[in-house]
């Protein structure tokens, strides 16, 4: 038999099937050592077949499996040619996200634990006899060991000296024994909430479970309980013997989250997430593989958790851009859910309270089911949003970051000995430093950004390297002292509050103050037992918490998404403030929420402050079709960087020769086809540039395959070149 086998070779161009002659014992998945060219490397095997097309002479044989078991589920063998047919990847992209990094540089091992225990076949007075009589510590350590009990090394080595340990193996009075360790994530569990389901939620999964082999989206406010109709989803399925994936953003991944699920779900449950270490992650996973876990946790990459007999894959929060991969490998989860759907015969289910336009859009066309959950569970009204023009107030002379409304508001929360969360999505102590006497400008010498101004450590750094600067007391340019500070940012914020209600505890959570795991559990287990207490955060705020005691909620400042040169940007400012009004008035308390802008005409903010999710739908989506974007069109970018800026204008003008011809035989397909600096024209040291198209969707696979196949047969060592289909960062 021959093998076809992919080299795990990443820092080469290499994406091609190998030949190679098969084990007797080889079988498709299994991970193996192959000779290639002087080396050995590591492969994967695809497939077997009777024979190649090479002669047999000139194939070299396989070497032995690297694992007990094949770690690629035929499911998998499967999805490596839907996802190359559909994200243009490689094979060796796709063996990157089926595979933990830690099992293909061989860095995780099991971890074993080591186990004495004293030989039966003496009894106490020959035992003795064996060791020197001046032996002390052996003849101790003899008398201390039970015969039914096994000890673990380590803790014998401690007491009794490793070397008396050993020679007591290497006269073998004692044998060693070694036991595997899982190592799972420690958290803690609360209590299961038995509820009784509403009648509407009865409904959504009666009809999810009656329509399994298609998409289903669950569009329900915040507080609706889609929750409790995905954990009744996954029990059902689990009754059948079956197994569940669901998916929430990664920031979503609290424990409060997690525990929801344990309490219910107990051993059966692994979770995947980046703030697992290598050998809790590799465990989890393997754990997934041998069959241990049925239910799969995790942020975005556990839709390539390989678990089997799967019978339902659910998304949370399913408009949440983290599920668009948007480095390499690039991917959209969705479509990789949909392909693992369609293979296990299984419902892949979408919930959020605002859906993407993309998703309602596939719902109202009949592709995906729609289900809805109008209500709270708990039947409690949404919190009411107030609108406050920030213009009024600089008329007024309230030149500051709050408005009058919002402190007013924020003193009623301190006096009641309530909880508030102010909103800002800009961290760091405000963006830029600005000279006001020659307009100079602090921008990272790597990229072509401002840099923001950190207080706490009084520093400038910019957010896309994370270079950091000296802060400027002169301008470097003209001399001037006379330096101003740009827009306000979370820190800036939190002082200000701080300086306001002396003696209430202020909390920030951002980027900044949870880069571990344990800070983020920290800031959210001290939140939840503070009052009064105001934090204040970037959108991490917005997701999934769940604090009875929030009673208000402050968008300091809502225009700031809506800027971004981003065609999403109205619908991600939508989401964003339904997500963070979510946040308050969730338990037997009364919710506000106080948004802030200098734009309160603006559609977004009638619609969202009425929670009018049809009604904004309606008006965007009638937006994007006259303007023809996206699902209207289909846009692709061609990033092209390099260190070189020459190699990198030669490289965008190599590739766009042979797309603008096309574009110019088949004007009519095309809205725009350019190409151009990006808008940031520098990051990390590589300049930037990107070949720009929007085409009607009539012709889309024509157009899109002749784009990858114009950058796979341009041989470009020194820059990179990257294909994104509708970008959300369009830097
Ligand atoms: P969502 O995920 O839609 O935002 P959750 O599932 O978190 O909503 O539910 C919000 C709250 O309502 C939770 O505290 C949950 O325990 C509660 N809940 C959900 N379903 C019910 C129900 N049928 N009866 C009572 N409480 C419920
Ligand atoms: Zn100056
Ligand atoms: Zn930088």
């Amino acid at each position: 038999m021959i093998a076809e086998v992919i080299v795990d070779i990443t820092n080469d161009q290499v994406d091609k099937v190998f030949d190679y002659i098969a084990r007797p014992d080889t079988v498709a998945g299994e991970r193996v050592t192959v000779p290639f060219g002087k080396r050995y490397i590591t492969g994967y095997v695809l497939r077997l077949k009777e024979k190649s097309d090479l002669p047999s002479n000139i194939l070299k044989p396989l070497g032995q499996p690297k694992d007990d078991y094949p770690v690629l589920l035929p499911e998998f063998l499967a999805l490596n040619d839907q996802m190359r047919a559909t994200f243009h990847l490689r094979n060796v992209d796709c063996m990157r996200l089926f595979i933990p990094t830690q099992l293909r540089n061989d860095k995780a091992k099991p971890l074993y634990i080591r186990f004495i225990e004293i030989t039966e076949s003496f009894n106490d007075v020959e035992l003795l006899s064996l060791v020197r009589k001046n032996a002390t510590k052996q003849i101790e350590l003899i008398k201390y060991l039970r015969p039914d009990i096994s000890y673990p090394q380590a803790e014998l080595n401690r007491k009794f000296g490793a070397n008396n340990v050993a020679k007591l193996l290497e006269l073998r009075v004692v044998r060693q024994i070694t036991s595997q360790k899982l190592r799972a994530p420690k958290f803690t569990s609360r209590e299961d909430k038995k509820v009784t389901l509403t009648p509407a939620q009865q409904k959504v999964v009666d009809s999810i479970l009656n329509n399994r082999e298609h998409e289903h989206l669950i569009f329900g406010v915040t507080g609706s309980g889609k929750t409790e109709v995905y954990m009744r989803i996954i029990s059902k399925v689990l009754e059948e013997g079956k197994n569940a994936i669901l998916l929430v953003p990664e920031i979503s991944l609290t424990p409060q989250v997690l525990s929801t699920f344990t309490a219910r779900f107990g051993e059966n449950v692994a979770i995947l997430h980046s703030g697992l270490s290598d050998g809790e992650r590799f465990d989890e996973w393997r754990r997934i593989r041998l069959g241990e876990a049925r239910i799969v946790i995790g942020a975005r990459s556990a839709i390539f958790a390989p678990l089997e007999n799967i019978g339902a894959i659910i998304l949370d929060e399913e408009h949440d851009t983290s599920y668009k991969a948007e480095s390499n490998p690039r991917y959209i989860t969705h479509t990789v859910a949909k392909i693992r759907g369609e293979y296990n015969h299984c419902p892949v289910i979408y919930g959020s309270a605002t859906p993407s336009l993309d998703t309602f859009y596939r719902a109202k066309k009949g592709e995906v089911l729609l289900h809805t959950l109008p209500n709270r569970a708990n039947s409690k009204p949404m919190p009411s949003i107030e609108i406050v023009n920030m213009c009024d107030e600089m008329r007024t002379g309230n030149t500051g970051i709050f408005s009058g409304k919002l402190l007013e508001e924020l003193d009623k929360v301190v006096s009641e000995n309530n909880q508030a969360m102010l909103f800002l999505n800009r961290r760091g102590f405000s963006s830029s430093m600005v000279c006001r006497e020659c307009g100079y400008v602090a921008k990272c010498e790597d990229c072509d950004v401002a840099l923001v101004y950190h207080k706490a450590d009084n520093l400038l750094k910019c957010h896309y390297c994370n270079r950091r600067y000296k802060a400027l007391t002169n301008c470097p340019k003209c001399g001037s002292s006379y330096i101003r500070m740009g827009v306000v940012g979370t820190e800036q914020v939190a002082e200000e509050i701080s300086k306001r209600f002396p003696g209430v505890t202020v909390l920030r959570m951002d980027y900044d103050t949870t880069k571990n795991k344990n800070e983020l559990n920290n800031l959210l287990e001290k939140f939840g037992k503070t009052r009064p207490c105001i934090l204040v955060g970037t959108q991490m705020i917005a997701k999934g918490h769940d604090f009875p005691n929030v009673t208000l909620v402050g968008i300091i400042n809502a225009d700031m998404s809506l800027h971004f040169s981003d065609f999403r940007a109205t619908e991600r400012t939508y989401q964003l403030i339904t997500q963070v009004a979510g946040r308050a008035g969730r338990a037997d308390k009364d919710g506000k929420v106080i948004l802030q802008t200098y734009t309160p005409k603006h559609y977004v903010y009638r619609f969202a402050s009425n929670y009018d999710y049809l009604g904004f739908y309606a008006k965007e989506i009638n937006l994007r079709e006259v303007a023809k974007f996206p699902p209207f069109s289909k846009i692709i970018r061609v990033l092209i960087t390099s260190e070189n800026k020459d190699e990198a204008r030669a490289t965008t003008a190599r590739l766009y020769s042979p797309i603008q011809d096309y574009f110019l035989n088949n004007r009519e397909q095309f809205l725009y086809c350019e190409a151009m600096a990006s808008p940031v024209t520098r990051i990390e040291k590589k300049y930037r540039y990107q070949i720009l198209c929007r085409f009607l969707l009539d012709t889309e696979p024509k157009i899109t395959d002749f784009i990858y196949e114009t950058v796979s047969r341009d041989k470009h060592p020194s820059a990179l070149v990257f294909v994104e289909i509708n970008p959300s960062n369009m830097s």
